[in-house]
């Protein structure tokens, strides 16, 4: 089997261009104190938050194959969006920065009054940003197509990338981050039961669904939404795992059946911290002195503990706890939330 798996790993790794930026593998870290203080499963992290370009997190792995699209397209800029705390911005900006493109990004809403957190990272890097003056989260996606039009009408070669980094080719780059995590796995006799992680606008599972199906991997994904609701995450996930397998000339159909997501830990909407993510981040942080965020990892483990919590995974031993990164955000406004 693992030798199956090696061939399947070196085939398909052989047909995923990518502009590497950063050292791999990232740590797998083993949560001692954690567990214990849990009685639980094993709780081991896979720390993609120090993946080691543009204060790292999962975009990272997405964007290192989307940027090797954009100079075989001879790309003069990347212009992407979200809202102004997003992790993918500030990374889209850091990628663009160290490839010599410029860089557009483009947010719902109006500027905000303080400029901290992703948002200051992003400004300082010298990317032109642009505001919808609408709150409503999808202006971003028909502002992107057009900032890009008009740069075209100016003789540029914009490079679009999707709201939030959700694109198939970029869910390439986290099909790559299976193979890495089962390498890792395998060089510690480790057999993980369950890999956990925060989804908002799906790449990131998309790409892990791919991967544990190429390699016929027994481990659950158990998914959090902390964005939308899960049926709607499920058909997104789904139509990016069908179009990511696609790239790599397999036909597989994936429905919103093969990416359940677990609700409920939204909290009072995206971005906005919740009492559950506080406790979780104070929790991980005084046993393990790791940093969770509080609009994906936060919640993401606060599901985790109360399905730990409910029984709901007794039947696992191992748990790998994806950390997809965000740090920017936990210093972003006065951080009451922590507290409370
Ligand atoms: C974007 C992000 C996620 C979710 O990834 P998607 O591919 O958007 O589902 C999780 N954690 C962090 C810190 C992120 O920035």
């Amino acid at each position: 089997m693992n030798h199956e798996r090696q061939a399947i790993i070196a085939q398909i790794t052989a047909l995923i261009p990518r502009y590497v930026l950063a050292c791999y593998p990232t740590p797998l870290l083993l949560a001692r104190r954690l567990t214990a203080a849990l009685g639980s499963p094993t709780i081991w992290f896979k720390r993609d938050d120090l993946i080691s370009f543009g204060l790292g997190g999962n975009k990272v792995r997405g964007l290192e194959v989307l940027l090797a699209d954009a100079l075989a397209q001879k790309a003069s800029r990347l212009v992407t969006g979200a809202g102004v705390q997003s992790n993918h911005v500030r990374a889209t900006a850091a990628v663009a920065a160290h490839a010599g493109l410029a860089c557009t990004a483009v947010y719902w809403g109006k500027p905000p009054a303080h400029i901290d957190g992703n948002y200051r990272v992003t400004k300082m890097l010298g990317s032109d940003i642009f505001f919808t003056q609408d709150n409503d989260r999808e202006s971003v996606d028909s502002h992107i197509l057009q900032v890009a039009d008009t740069l075209r009408q100016q003789g540029e070669n914009p490079y679009s990338i999707p709201r939030g980094g959700a694109s198939a080719l970029g869910a390439l780059g986290h099909i790559l981050a299976v193979f890495e995590l089962y390498q890792q796995c395998v060089s510690v006799n480790l057999q993980p039961d369950a890999i956990v992680f925060a989804v908002g606008s799906g790449g990131t599972y998309a790409g892990w669904l791919c991967g544990t199906k190429l390699l016929n991997l027994p481990w659950r994904l158990e998914c959090y939404s902390v964005s939308r609701e899960p049926e709607q995450v499920s058909i997104q996930v789904a139509r990016l795992a069908t179009e990511a397998a696609q790239l790599l000339q397999l036909d597989w159909q994936f429905s919103a059946a093969d990416a359940p997501v677990h609700g409920g830990f939204i909290g009072a909407g995206y971005g906005i911290p919740s009492t559950e993510a506080a406790a979780a981040i104070r929790l991980v942080g005084r046993n393990e002195g790791l940093l969770l965020d509080p609009t994906y990892t936060g919640k993401a483990m606060a599901g985790l503990l109360d399905d730990l919590a409910n029984e709901q995974f007794s039947e696992y031993q191992n748990i790998v706890f994806l950390h997809t990164g965000g740090e920017p955000a936990f210093f972003a406004g006065n951080g009451d939330w922590l507290n409370n």
